[in-house]
């Protein structure tokens, strides 16, 4: 197999990189410098040190977003929107400043960072236009002189927890539509990517200052376990909206319905696509390859099982290792690597006890799977991403490894494709490469794929903000972003007025 790793040092400068993206943020570099170093998964080096907040920290921030809900609820939502306005106007301007960090602490090719500070960019546009449609519905009543109506009110107190590999965009979905609603949002992000999320939240701090909008709105937590079980157990947060593994939303949807809060759960995903013998086999090579070996494969959106049609299952595959072997691996600021690192030696612990279990299973390593670049980064994780063919989907290919490895099995009838696709406990994303109308319909159809995401053409990753983001079984059941997720972010007013001067009773129920 071809080398295709870059094996030039690394300049490094990412600490000194970094520090320059937080100050341009507005980071307050005093402050900075605490216990909890980041490591960037680029060099394995110590970044900056951000503060550690305790458990009492999290009562006084939830207390500040609690006591500026009232005055921001009942601020006219495109009153709020102007603050989410002048946010994204921030973000804009800074958003070579957040794909650095975004880089630096996720291992993210820049174009890749770009594209998630981007996400952010649109939501923001996108949340301004919905302050100005927060729309309820009027029902006809059955009583003469009454009116039936529903109106969308504010929630209260946002729970955002965010995962490491998308550290900015997606908690940017949750935020902007959350404050156009009304909503104070308080923000536990992942442990490794700490700095994006103060340089995220300094920026949002200044549009609340612009705005003149009250400054308790946002609270940034930087925490451990046991701060995140606080937030996670407070009455005061109404709705935790939790983006990360299958196993955290078993621990965290059970204590918030305990409590009759509300949950916005986005998990674990294992995305499949199926090839037709009537695919563009160069249209569903890119496709492919994209998503299943981008981002080292650390997506929620990853494609993770293939099934191809036995009549092009050859030609294909020989293409998809071809292009695998071909993929430069390595440090994501250099020009041409379309790899980057894992983010740590937990990922690749994982990566290689699925690859070993697969081959226990009857599974044949095509191409990739092994460590490269020890040499320069002893302290870095970069896998060349795997493909391995199954001859069935046995129980490691029914499992969520975050880390890139593509299962390819064959079939001969689409309903049995179907079948297997929908066969695994995630319901995230999916995708069929077809020429075949019919069998597009059939898999977009009630008793096609499963799944939140259901793609033609497209692979199952770089999904836009437009369409609400989310999938079923495991992967939990929420939606965000487009269309009408905001809805997850208010509570709706049933409401009868009665003008006629009557009291006529409902159902035609007779009392005094
Ligand atoms: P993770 O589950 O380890 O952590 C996610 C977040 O939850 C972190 O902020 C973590 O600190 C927090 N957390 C973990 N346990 C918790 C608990 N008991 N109480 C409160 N907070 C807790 O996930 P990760 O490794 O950061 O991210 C990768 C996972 O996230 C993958 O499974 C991926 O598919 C998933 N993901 C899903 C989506 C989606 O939209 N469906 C998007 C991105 C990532």
């Amino acid at each position: 197999m071809t080398d295709t790793s870059t094996s030039a040092a690394v300049t490094s400068g990412l600490a000194d990189d970094v520090r320059t993206a937080l100050h341009a943020c507005g980071v307050d570099l005093s402050v900075v410098g605490g216990d909890a170093v980041v490591a960037s998964p680029i060099t394995g080096e110590p970044l900056v040190g951000a503060r550690l907040d305790t458990v009492v920290d999290i009562d006084a921030a939830i207390g500040r977003a609690a006591e500026a809900f009232p005055a921001w609820r009942d601020t006219p939502a495109p009153l709020r929107g102007q603050l989410v306005k002048r946010w994204g106007e921030l973000l804009s301007e800074h958003k070579e400043h957040l794909a650095t960090l975004v880089t630096a602490e996720v291992g993210k090719t820049p174009s890749e960072a770009r594209g998630e500070v981007q996400e952010m960019i649109d939501i923001a546009d996108l949340a301004v236009g919905q302050s100005r449609q927060l729309y309820g519905k009027t029902m006809p009543s059955e009583r003469p002189g009454h009116r039936l109506q529903e109106v969308w009110h504010p929630l209260g107190v946002v729970g955002v927890i965010s995962a490491f590999n998308f550290p900015v965009a997606v908690y940017a979905w949750n935020t902007a539509l959350a404050l156009v609603c009304g909503d104070t949002v308080v923000w536990k992000p992942a442990d490794a990517t700490r700095l994006s999320a103060m340089a995220v939240d300094a920026l949002l701090a200044r549009a609340v200052a612009d705005s003149g909008a009250p400054s308790g709105i946002h609270q940034l937590l930087l925490t451990d376990a046991d701060g995140s079980r606080a937030l996670v157990e407070d009455p005061r947060v109404a709705l935790v909206s939790a983006t990360g593994s299958v196993r955290m939303g078993r621990e965290v949807g059970p204590v918030v319905a305990a409590r009759f809060g509300r949950t916005l759960l986005e998990l674990g995903g294992n995305n499949g696509a199926i090839v037709t013998p009537s695919a563009d086999l160069d249209l569903a090579l890119r496709g492919v390859v994209f998503a299943a070996a981008g981002t080292a494969g650390q997506r929620c959106t990853t494609l993770r099982r293939l099934f191809v049609h036995s009549s092009v299952a050859d030609q294909l595959t020989l293409r998809v290792v071809a292009a695998y072997e071909s993929l430069q691996v390595g440090d994501p600021r250099e020009d041409g690597v379309l790899v980057g690192p894992l983010v740590n030696e937990r990922s690749y612990e994982a990566q290689q006890a699925a690859l070993a279990a697969a081959q226990e299973q009857g599974g044949t390593v095509l191409a990739g799977g092994d460590r490269e670049l020890t040499d320069v980064h002893p302290d870095a994780y970069y896998v060349r991403p795997a493909v391995v063919a199954m001859p069935d989907q046995t129980a490691i290919v029914h499992q969520e490894t975050f880390a890139p490895i593509l299962y390819v099995m064959t079939y001969e009838d689409l309903g049995e494709a179907i079948a297997l696709h929908n066969a695994v406990p995630q319901g995230l994303s999916s995708a069929i490469f077809t020429s075949d109308q019919g069998e597009a319909e059939r898999f977009l159809s009630a008793a096609g794929s499963d799944c939140g995401i259901a793609n033609v053409n497209i692979g199952t990753s770089g999904a836009e903000i437009g369409g609400a983001f989310g999938g079923e079984k495991e992967t939990g059941g929420g939606r965000e972003s487009g269309s009408d997720a905001w809805k997850a972010y208010m509570r709706p007013s049933t409401q009868t007025v009665n003008y006629s001067g009557e009291l006529p009773l409902a159902q035609g129920v007779t009392f005094i």
